[in-house]
């Protein structure tokens, strides 16, 4: 089968490799009809993190079940499903308690890889949720991206505890940054702020629910935020990005008593700890569990109440998963789907 492979920070290509095949008995292995490139692939194709060797790549997926293991109950063969880019058992304690990223037998669906024909699901009867009916072209987008970047920018808002009556603060506008403003608005916020600079993402920002725009960056942005919102700070802030001027971005633009909701894999944050003593807001971020999401998002979807396939603003063949890298790499595109 044909798989995304990274042999170096910047050399992606598209490698014929072994049919991805069942292991365990929980497993399901899935054909492949949509993939895509996400923004933390590109901290390896930067050099940020490292390249171990050639390693395979993606973490989001839809597609059709084509084979079970012998303990695969609630999911079949023929089956059109989606997963989160963490396989989870949905049982533990910790999935039960709606943390599935981080279940105790957690498999990160990215040391698997997803861009490719075929691709081994751990976990299946946890991790996959069936999707009923027979998708149209618009549905199919949309259900790709829940398979991270919504469901992602969801958890975000609700750690953030966006709801009636507050303001939302979004730092970062790429698909996770804007979803959360999706998100923020579905989950009722009366105003939301986006923080952006570049017009094509105000305007799906303004799309999804923004209220407001606000280009400054660091503390210039902060001070925006705050004089829009009478010198208080937004109640509410989500964080997509994870550099260390983002997440001082948004624990400023929170007002004290306020939560932030913190999404952007971390590089090189680090918080000095009378200062965030000092500010009285609440943090919660991770991997977002994107698995508690999938039912609600995948419903709201196939009803056409929500459109987040909008943030994907180019569609490239697998073959041509490079030049997906390098769009989204000089920011050319927002979010790359890749057909099969
Ligand atoms: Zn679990």
């Amino acid at each position: 089968m044909r798989a995304v492979i990274m042999h170096a920070p910047g050399d992606v290509r598209v490698d014929e490799v072994e049919k991805a095949r069942l292991v365990e008995p929980t497993d399901a292995v899935i054909r492949v009809t949509a993939t895509c490139i996400c923004g933390s692939d590109l901290w390896p194709y930067r050099g940020i993190e490292e390249v171990n060797g050639p390693s395979p790549m993606g973490h989001e997926y839809i597609g059709v079940v084509e084979e079970i293991g012998g303990e695969v109950k609630d999911i079949a063969v023929g089956d059109f499903v989606v997963g989160s880019f963490v396989a989870s058992d949905n049982t533990c304690e910790i999935c039960q308690a709606g943390y599935q990223s981080r279940c105790i037998h957690q498999v990160m669906m990215a040391a698997v890889g997803t861009q490719s024909d075929y691709a081994r699901i751990p976990l299946a009867d946890g991790t996959l949720v069936k999707v009923d009916g027979e998708p149209t072209e618009k549905q199919t987008k949309s259900l790709l991206s829940a398979s991270d970047v919504l469901g992602t920018g969801w958890f975000a808002a609700v750690a953030a505890e966006a709801g009636p009556g507050k303001t939302v603060a979004v730092v970062g506008d790429g698909a996770v940054g804007l979803l959360a403003i999706l998100a923020a608005q579905r989950l009722g916020a009366e105003r939301i702020i986006a923080m952006s600079r570049h017009a094509d993402r105000q305007e799906l920002a303004r799309k999804f629910g923004a209220t407001d725009i606000v280009e400054e960056r660091g503390e210039e942005g902060v001070a925006r935020v705050k004089e829009l919102t009478g010198g208080y700070g937004a109640h509410s802030t989500v964080e997509a990005v994870g550099t260390q001027e983002s997440m001082l971005q948004a624990i400023h633009s929170t007002r004290p008593g306020g939560h932030v909701g913190y999404v952007g894999v971390s590089h090189g944050v680090e918080l000095d700890g009378l200062a965030l003593f000092l500010s009285t807001v609440s943090l919660l971020g991770g991997p977002a569990p994107v698995r508690r999401f999938l039912p609600e998002l995948i419903e709201l979807i196939m009803n056409d109440e929500i459109d987040p396939g909008a943030v994907f603003d180019l569609e490239l063949p697998l073959e041509q998963a490079a030049e997906g890298y390098r769009a989204m790499d000089e920011r050319r595109a927002t979010k790359v789907l890749l057909t099969l």
